[in-house]
């Protein structure tokens, strides 16, 4: 997707019982997640005491001659890495540099260090709580309100307890690994389990790591132990990792783009890899769309979510995949424009198309997903500048019909094209001959869960938390009175 749809985190953690330094394996773990987020990184290792490196922008490349120094700034065999796309708190400069996790929370005399993937949905709820015993909290981000309220109920019990009353009593998604701080690793993921967390082990299991995805564990050529449970607990120790499941009951809900956009091809989710589920979207296009497909002359990609299903869609159908376009391979950031007639340019920073293959021809294009649908239409322009005949839209996301409460930045009604119009008025707005999007029962297939272990909240409108469900419809009703949206209505309420 050409759009910078952003999730909001990735973290990894780990904990070494030959005491030698972890640092290497998070920075690593990062360097493979940073697809995850990229407006800051940052590292906190503990030796006895804590040590921490934060910045913004991407993990940097550490050179040879550098690697003793920051080895000495983060020593200890134990520690957490984080990186950063903001969906709470503010995101001018001083702010994302405050927010940079992961962070260290201070109660009286106790410590705990927390990296935090996920968004809280009841914010003003705890903040109120909060506020209870700290008049003068001040919400900068969603990490300090957990991180405040496990030290607040750890107080007045251990670990599992306040995770348990934190799962209880939060909602939204939230998959953490903290520190306490003795230097202790641990891991919990919310009741739905709606973003991804896994644990792993060296191969003399004498290092145990968590990671938002499993490619963390096999740059660091780890392996696989298991995927964190729904409202479950999980401990490192020297025998392994020990569980508890805390909280029961609940209906999974991973979060579905996470197949379609976020986590990389080559990560597990569920008992696949997320490159053979999307190759399965791909073949999907052929079913659910025979008519389009046999008018198709030959498919190209939007590198590169869209280059697996295409893949599936090519080897089905034996349309030829025309390996016409190319993701720049170093360019990582927003392609920023500094003319309005540029806008049409930066598509060009980002992917270079190989025009000589278009003329003339019937061309399918896959992609992830339309959310504002501003750069499928630059696209659209471009394929038809370049001599395409008909150019025609195959999206392996289904249409996103409403916001993301769970860590995506997509907040309101009225910045989703597809909650406005259908696929025929969404094709004519974009320029395109025809806007074919997965089915949601394609999608479901696809993964290998059934309906009710995915979220399926932004395209079906049916939220897996009661909270989201209310503010969903809340919002709907007021954007379709012609309120005018500035954000989720509960962020607007505290800022
Ligand atoms: S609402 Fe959509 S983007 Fe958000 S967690 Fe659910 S499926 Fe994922």
């Amino acid at each position: 997707m050409l759009e910078q749809l952003k999730e909001a985190c990735g973290v990894f953690g780990a904990q070494d019982f030959k005491n030698r330094s972890v640092f290497p394996y998070l920075y690593w773990g990062l360097r493979g997640q940073n697809h995850r987020g990229h407006q800051s990184h940052g590292f906190l290792t503990y030796d006895g005491t804590f040590h921490s490196h934060k910045g913004l922008d991407l993990v940097p490349k550490i050179r040879k001659e550098e690697i003793q120094e920051w080895l000495k700034k983060l020593p200890g065999p134990v520690g957490l890495g984080h990186v950063r796309y903001t969906t709470s708190g503010g995101t001018d400069y001083q702010s994302l540099v405050k927010s940079t996790q992961p962070i260290i929370e201070k109660y009286g005399d106790q410590k705990i260090a927390i990296a935090f993937n996920g968004n809280i949905v009841n914010t003003p709820e705890i903040i109120k709580e909060i506020r209870e015993e700290y008049p003068n909290f001040r919400f900068n981000y969603d990490a300090e309100l957990i991180s405040r309220k496990l030290l607040r109920l750890g107080k007045k019990g251990n670990l599992a307890s306040s995770v348990k009353r934190c799962m209880k009593e939060i909602e939204g998604a939230f998959s953490v690994a903290g520190m306490t701080e003795k230097g202790e690793l641990f891991a919990f993921k919310d009741p739905r389990g709606i973003r991804p967390l896994c644990c792993g082990c060296s191969r003399d299991r004498k290092t145990c790591v968590v990671s938002s995805e499993t490619v963390g564990l096999d740059i660091n050529d780890f392996q696989l132990d298991f995927e964190i449970n729904p409202g479950e607990l999980v401990t490192a120790s020297k025998d392994g990792f020990n569980r508890e499941q805390l909280v029961n009951g609940e209906k999974r809900a991973l979060c579905a783009f996470e197949f379609a956009y976020f986590a990389r091809p080559d990560s597990k989710l569920g008992d696949k890899y997320v490159y053979e589920v999307r190759e399965e979207f791909g073949r999907n296009f052929a079913w659910e769309y025979p008519e389009t497909t046999s008018k198709v002359d030959i498919i190209i990609s939007m590198p590169e979510t869209g280059n697996d299903s295409a893949f599936g869609f090519h080897e089905l159908t034996r349309i030829r995949w025309e390996r016409a376009s190319r993701r720049h391979r170093y360019v990582a950031e927003r392609a920023f424009i500094l003319l309005p007639e540029e806008r049409y340019s930066t598509i060009d920073r980002k992917i270079n198309i190989v025009d000589h293959k278009l003329v003339g021809k019937n061309v399918a294009v896959v992609d992830d997903s339309i959310v504002r649908g501003d750069t499928t239409k630059v696209v659209v322009k471009k394929l038809r500048e370049m001599g395409a005949k008909k150019v025609y839209l195959f999206i392996t996301f289904p249409r996103i019909i409403g916001p993301c409460f769970y860590g995506v930045d997509m907040s309101t009604y009225r910045e989703l094209i597809g909650s406005r119009y259908d696929p025929e008025e969404i094709a004519e707005i974009v320029g395109a001959d025809a806007v074919n999007y997965q089915s949601v029962e394609g999608l479901v297939k696809a993964t290998g869960l059934s309906k009710d272990e995915l979220c399926l909240g932004c395209i079906t409108g049916k939220y897996p938390t009661p909270m989201a469900q209310r503010l969903a419809e809340e919002m709907k009703e007021r954007f379709e009175n012609g309120y005018k949206e500035k954000g989720r209505i509960y962020e607007t309420a505290i800022n």
